[in-house]
């Protein structure tokens, strides 16, 4: 589970917060609920002091209940009989019932000395078992002038339990409350946040190529919405500055084609003439190279302008790779000998592929080019090629000064170049393999680098075969 996303975050922040909500809650709920339950017993204790009272008369034989009590009265008397004792105004017992005696010995000696002394007011008392009771006093006046006191207890056993019970469905539901709520949490966090996910997965196939592309506002949440209209606006704006630049890198190139033409021309006619020291012929020749560097460089830089903006156009046919490859390597290894590096090619099926042919020969033979300008002097180059069913892979090896694991991934990028190729000089400007690569994927075709620093560096091309009938190769 990953701690960082909002997702948890989310649940997690409702669980507590409906949590603390419920802990809280329960706990204002639980002090009113044991504040109103005290305050019935004691009412009730009092209701039932009151009526004892209202039916007791003094006879000489000592104190009964009012002869006129009906029979309801009496069971109802009864009922609260157990905890009654009456005493006088010192506490001495004037009468006590048969079950007030048990109680007398049940309770706590100090406690009962409390009530019996006590001529009104509530008074608790606890048993030596630990059981807990409450006692109302309350003095009673006869008509006579006589005075005595009336003491009646209730368990508080009934209402102790159902506070306990309260208070443990509520500590026990504490816990479940928090699961159900951050799973709630959880499952509508994902809910809320499945359209960015679908917003992050259109952007990530938004490439330079792709700019043009945009969200379809398919979601009514009005937060989407805003997010993918500024996203919109964002691509929008960006597309504007691509196609900017293009036409800039387009105009520039154009504009430097003229005048290095002119200055080449110039440079290859003052060659032709004689009368020049040797110095001046070698500055020439050498300005020389540098312009048909320069050539090469606006050449390469106006084509990936007009490959980008999608002007290029492939013609494409039946092209056997066998027979290029095999024309291309045997090409290049003239340029090869120069530094001792050969090309070995090895036995090559006939593979037919539906190809540009002008396109495909560049690509291969930048590859190759590139093979040879990184290879050490007296190196070897292995050109190799495998058919399965529906495709052909190529690969072009060599021994050369490789490429490290962290510029892998970049050597494709325009104007890329690794800091070994730097130092070689080798007059590139790290635009032939994003060349390559428009190439070969406009074949619906995969380019992959395999390399290590110092190791050399395989090139492997991946091409679909050719399905249209009846083509028989050269
Ligand atoms: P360049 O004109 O600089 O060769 P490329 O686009 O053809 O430009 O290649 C980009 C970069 O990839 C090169 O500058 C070089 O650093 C690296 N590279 C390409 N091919 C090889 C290879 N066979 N061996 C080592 N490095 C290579």
């Amino acid at each position: 589970m990953n701690v960082r996303t909002l997702r948890f975050k989310l649940g997690l922040t409702n669980g507590l917060f409906i949590s603390i909500f419920f802990v809280v809650f329960g706990y204002i709920r639980y002090q009113t609920f044991t504040y109103r339950a005290d305050r019935n017993f004691d009412r009730r204790l009092e209701q039932q002091a009151d009526f004892f009272s209202e039916n007791l008369r003094s006879t000489p034989e000592g104190f009964d209940w009012e002869p006129s009590a009906t029979p309801a009265d009496v069971m109802a008397l009864d009922a609260i009989r157990p905890f009654f004792v009456l005493t006088d105004l010192e506490g001495r017992i004037l009468r006590e019932e048969y079950y007030g005696y048990y109680v007398q010995r049940m309770l706590d000696a100090q406690d009962l000395n409390e009530i019996l002394h006590r001529p009104s007011g509530f008074t608790d008392a606890a048993s030596s078992e630990g059981r807990r009771f409450r006692f109302i006093s309350s003095t009673i006046s006869f008509p006579s002038g006589q005075k005595v006191v009336l003491h009646l207890g209730r368990s508080l056993d009934e209402l102790n339990d159902m506070k306990r019970e309260y208070w443990l469905i509520w500590a026990y539901s504490v816990p479940l409350v928090l699961i159900i709520s951050v799973g709630v949490g959880w499952f509508l966090a994902a809910r809320a946040l499945r359209p960015f996910g679908e917003v992050a997965n259109i952007a990530e196939q938004i490439t330079s190529q792709k700019l043009n592309t945009q969200i379809v506002n398919v979601r009514r949440e009005q937060e989407i919405q805003r997010l993918v209209q500024s996203f919109n606006a964002m691509v929008a704006r960006l597309s504007r500055s691509f196609e900017q630049m293009r036409t800039f890198n387009a105009n520039v190139a154009h504009e430097l084609r003229t005048p290095l033409a002119i200055l080449q021309g110039e440079t290859e006619v003052a060659l032709r003439s004689s009368k020049m020291s040797e110095e001046i012929r070698s500055v020439l020749i050498s300005n020389l190279e540098e312009l048909g560097r320069l050539t090469r460089i606006v050449n390469d830089i106006l084509t990936l302008s007009e490959v980008e903006a999608g002007s290029q156009i492939l013609e494409k046919k039946p092209v056997n790779i066998r027979t290029l490859v095999a024309d291309l390597s045997e090409q290049m290894q003239l340029l090869a000998m120069e530094r001792n590096i050969r090309i070995e090619v090895e036995e090559l099926p006939d593979a037919i592929v539906e190809a540009d042919d002008l396109w495909i020969r560049r690509a291969i033979l930048n590859l190759l080019d590139n093979a040879i300008k990184y290879s050490r002097d007296g190196g070897r180059i292995q050109v190799s090629m495998v058919r399965d069913e529906t495709r052909v892979h190529v690969s072009i090896r060599d021994e050369g000064i490789g490429i490290s694991e962290q510029d892998q991934p970049h050597i494709f990028d325009p104007m890329f170049r690794t800091d070994p190729a730097r130092h070689r000089d080798s007059g590139g400007a790290g635009l032939g393999l994003a060349l390559v690569k428009w190439v070969i994927e406009a074949h619906q075709g995969q380019i992959r680098v395999k390399s290590q620093t110092n190791q050399g560096a395989e090139f492997q091309l991946e091409f679909p075969l050719s399905r249209s009938p009846g083509f028989t190769p050269a």
